[in-house]
């Protein structure tokens, strides 16, 4: 046997896997999860290789297999899934391959407990969770297609091993050594409950060793497959754990079967709390794609961008199981799924938005997202702004567009909006002085997408959306509501000699009835970008 080789964790791999371990306590369980959803996730890769290798298809009888063996104080996790070279091995579980690695160790050392755990599942650490109840883990793989297996080895305090291992065929074995302390995860009742917890979902048979025969452990089932009259609300829930790498509850489940010209099912989930990673990382949709069940991908944007924080899954009889990656950005198939699924989504927002308190959870969670649909999707623009809130200058909460329009004064022929940073200081911003006197509202925008869709959008139900720091005064047709007349001091001499004065600082100077307590306020022109936009350019250093 060639001598083993010692390998050395990059050292915030090390910190890191001593908070997951020193972290989790309260729900150690959750390594069983993870561990048997790699190991449905490499079946799953393997029986997608399969399509074009046939001699990498699956035994008939592929499963995750559970087998405790309390004398040897052993659990192990074996599948037949696509397995790992030497060199996956060293990819895949002695480097976190997330770009969040660093971000990830400060975040959980921040976060309070009760929220670690969804950290874990959202930066797809999952495998570390191991070291929560075994002191060591050793993993023996054969990559399908290769001869030669490997072992690695780590007690998950710096350092693993590799060495050749025999494997008669490809797959996976996870061998914990289990804590003194974690006997419990012996014992088949208490792993079979855990399974039930969190595997039902699971597509492929888990089975548990119990007296020494393998019994099935979970349903097996494609959820989303199943009549909505079938599933229950906490089979809901589990589900979209699995697919959101969520622990929140969701706000909204999507339920529905289409049929007719085209069938497929689809289950999605608007999660109930802001994703840990911003979503704003990755633009695209990770709605995972099934044909007749089978996965294929989580890169078909069944979604459009604005709306890639709905999680889950679309299951169609209508595509090939060899779908190539170039038919699935063009086929009409998914076409028509797409549109159909984005239409399905928003009618769901519309129906909600009537439950202010509700609805406002969601806004607070999503809305900065829904709202790069008014600057990017022409087709969508309208029904967008009919569901997007806002702050504004005299409303409690939020408001949306329709609302204000409903509120405007007989002579108000403009929306009117201020978009800055933060609310507070719009609130207190001057250019609100001659608005307020008037009674007018104002909507305030904080998002930083809101310098870029208003121009885009241009108007709502007929009236023109305007930036109050942008272009001339014309609050002169509105009535003041405290009933004072507008002082119009002659000011002509004071704008000529604060033009000179100026130069070319300035492209203009003039009176306006916009304020009321400054004496003087910057607007930018009508022709240019509005005051926030101008200020975003100059931060990106245009
Ligand atoms: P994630 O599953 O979110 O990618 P994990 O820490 O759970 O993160 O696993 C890291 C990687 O290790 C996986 O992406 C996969 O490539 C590999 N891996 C883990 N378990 C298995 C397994 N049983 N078979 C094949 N590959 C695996
Ligand atoms: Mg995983």
């Amino acid at each position: 046997q060639t001598a083993a080789e010692q390998h050395e964790f990059g050292a915030e791999v090390g910190r890191l896997l001593d908070l997951v371990v020193h972290s989790l306590y309260s729900e150690r369980e959750i390594f069983l999860r993870e561990l048997v959803a790699n190991a449905a996730d490499a079946t799953d890769r393997r029986r997608f290789e399969a399509l074009t290798r046939a001699e990498l298809a699956l035994p008939e009888d592929a499963a995750v297999r559970i087998t405790p063996d309390q004398a040897a104080h052993t659990l192990t996790i074996t599948d037949d899934g696509i397995g790992m070279s030497r060199d996956e091995l060293i990819a895949n579980l002695g480097t976190i391959a997330r770009s969040g690695t660093r971000a990830f160790g400060q975040n959980l050392a921040d976060a309070k407990p009760e929220d670690r755990p969804s950290l874990i599942g959202q930066f797809g650490v999952g495998f570390y969770a191991a070291f929560m109840v075994a002191d060591r883990v050793e993993v023996v793989s054969r990559r399908a297609g290769d001869d030669q297996a490997w072992a690695w080895t780590s007690d998950g305090r710096g350092t693993y091993e590799i060495r050749p291992a025999t494997r008669e065929l490809p797959g996976t074995d996870i061998v914990l050594h289990i804590k003194s302390d974690a006997e419990e995860f012996l014992e088949p009742h208490r792993l079979e409950a855990i399974i039930r917890k969190w595997a039902d979902h699971i597509t492929l048979p888990v089975k548990l060793q119990r007296d020494g025969e393998y019994v099935a452990a979970n349903e097996a089932t494609a959820l989303w497959r199943k009549p909505k009259s079938e599933v229950t609300e906490e089979q809901y829930e589990d589900f979209y754990r699995h697919v959101a790498h969520a622990f929140d509850k969701p706000w909204a489940v999507l339920h529905w079967r289409a049929e007719g010209t085209l069938e497929y099912a689809v289950l999605l989930f608007i999660p109930g709390m802001k994703p840990f990673m911003p979503v704003e990382d990755a633009r695209e949709s990770k709605i995972r794609l099934h044909v007749r069940r089978m996965f294929i991908t989580d890169d078909a944007n069944l979604l459009p961008p604005w709306l890639r924080f709905v999680q889950g899954v679309v299951d169609t009889e209508d595509l090939p199981l060899n779908v190539s990656r170039e038919m699935l950005q063009t086929t009409p198939v998914l076409v028509r799924i797409r549109k159909a699924v984005t239409n399905r989504v928003l009618t769901e927002l519309k129906n909600r938005s009537s439950d202010i308190d509700s609805y406002s959870v969601f806004w607070n969670n999503f809305g900065a997202i829904l709202k790069e649909g008014l600057w990017e999707d022409a087709e969508h623009r309208t029904e967008i702004a009919g569901l997007s809130r806002f702050h504004s200058s005299t409303a409690e909460g939020l408001t949306g567009l329709a609302d204000y329009v409903g509120r405007m004064k007989p002579e108000q022929e403009a929306i009117y909006y201020l978009a800055g940073d933060k609310l507070e200081a719009l609130r207190d911003s001057a250019q609100l002085e001659g608005f307020r006197d008037r009674g007018i509202e104002v909507l305030l925008l904080t998002d930083p997408v809101d310098a870029f869709w208003p121009e885009r959008l241009a108007n709502f139900d007929g009236k023109p959306l305007r930036s109050i720091t942008q272009g001339a005064a014309d609050l002169a047709a509105l009535p003041r509501t405290d009933g004072e007349p507008d002082p119009a001091p002659d000011v002509a001499e004071l704008l000529a000699s604060l033009k000179t004065a100026l130069g070319d600082a300035v492209s203009d100077v003039r009176s306006t009835d916009r304020l009321a307590r400054s004496p003087v306020i910057l607007a930018a022109s009508e022709a240019g970008p509005d005051l926030q936009m101008q200020r975003l350019m100059k931060r990106s250093g245009q």
